[in-house]
């Protein structure tokens, strides 16, 4: 048996809060973050597949079921006025209750809310490992050279006791031109949604207002944060010293949707398995998320107008290929009439 370690989990969000509760029954682990404990916010739209929460739940003893707000039934995938909408039939989309799951993680546990960690305030702790989970911050960790990421801005909105959610009552996307982003609505428990939208090419405030003006209800609160969608290959180092990265950190996001919470848990779970083993960390995590890379080239493509559907079939294939084969991972089916549709209308 290894010997236990002493760890300082920093940040304790997606993958900070599953990473304090799943090592502490082995390790001496304190986890640090740095909103304070009332007015913790999970900055997320929520939106994620049931089947894989709930199994990576499962070994925490959580039943994630209890933290649905919304089951959906299809993705609308808004292309324009000219064109008739896709409808992407969802298999497992849920919204859930992310800000209660990641308070309901750390309880019981060493978790110092209100002190943001810094690397001169935890250097005479003596931890063995100190855990950056600080997601976009990389508080711990050298900056990423030439860094990708999408500002964003969203809105909790409430539409009183309509049924209707203004006029979306399921998923809800409308890609912006250049696939550089896009605006959203994800319902969360009856009467209410997170609208937001992110865009590469900050035209994102203008179309929420837009979207608002036309699909009004009452803004409860507004927030927001960038997301870093360099994928883990431009993320490194993923550890220095005695500090490993997990999670947005070291660019677990799926550059295509932005979406952060499974791909975070996923590289949280590969930590664990090789804690003692930080190279075989490094090339499990890069192999893991290899897929990320066709997506964001395709990404990198678009945004510089290079992107071409003959030239690139390849890294088009590579990506419908890989998400094919995880439908349930994603909770909607993958169609390439979608993608086809969807990339080469923006
Ligand atoms: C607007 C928006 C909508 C999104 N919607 C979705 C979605 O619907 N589905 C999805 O899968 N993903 C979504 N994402 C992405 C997803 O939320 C993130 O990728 C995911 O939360 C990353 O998890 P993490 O644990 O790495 O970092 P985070 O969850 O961001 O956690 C980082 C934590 O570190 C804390 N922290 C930072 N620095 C310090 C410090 N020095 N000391 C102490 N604490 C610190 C922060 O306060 C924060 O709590 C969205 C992101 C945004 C911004």
């Amino acid at each position: 048996m290894a010997k236990s370690k002493r760890i300082a989990v920093v940040g304790l969000g997606v993958a900070g809060s599953y990473l304090l509760n799943r090592l502490s029954s082995d390790h001496d682990v304190t986890g640090y973050e740095m909103q304070k404990e009332g007015e913790f916010q999970a900055v997320c739209a929520w939106g994620t597949s049931k089947k894989e929460l709930s199994k990576l739940m499962k070994p925490l003893g959580i039943d994630f079921e209890k933290y649905i707000l919304f089951n959906g039934k299809e993705m609308v995938v808004d292309l324009g006025a000219e064109k008739n909408p896709r409808r992407i039939p969802l298999i497992g989309l849920v919204t859930y209750d992310k800000h209660q799951l990641e308070i309901d993680l750390t309880k019981g546990k060493k978790a110092k809310f209100g002190v943001k960690a810094t690397p001169s305030l935890l250097k005479d702790e003596g931890y063995d490992m100190v855990i950056d989970c600080t997601g976009l911050h990389r508080s711990f960790l050298p900056k990423v050279k030439d860094d990708l990421w999408i500002p964003c801005v969203e809105y909790k909105v409430s539409y009183g006791e309509d049924p209707a959610l203004g006029t979306h009552n399921d998923f809800y996307i409308k890609p912006f031109e250049g696939l550089a982003g896009y605006l959203w609505s994800f319902p969360l428990e009856k009467g209410s949604a997170f609208v937001g939208a992110g865009d590469y090419k900050k035209r994102h405030n203008e179309a929420l207002s837009a979207y608002q003006n036309e699909n009004p209800g009452k803004i409860e609160k507004k927030i927001g944060r960038p997301i870093r969608i360099s994928p883990p290959k431009y993320c490194e180092p993923f550890y220095v010293g005695n500090v490993v990265g997990c999670g947005e950190s070291i660019g677990t996001v799926f550059p295509l949707l932005g979406e952060g919470i499974i791909p975070s848990l996923q590289c949280a779970e590969l930590l664990c398995e090789n804690l003692y083993n930080l190279p075989r960390y490094r090339q499990a995590v890069l192999d893991k998320f290899e897929y990320f890379n066709y997506v964001y080239d395709i990404i990198k493509l678009k945004f510089e107008g290079r992107f071409s559907m003959v030239r690139h079939l390849p890294l088009m294939l590579k990506t419908y290929n890989a998400m094919k084969k995880m439908e349930d991972r994603f909770g909607l089916e993958v169609r390439m009439s979608d993608f086809k549709e969807i990339i080469s209308t923006y």
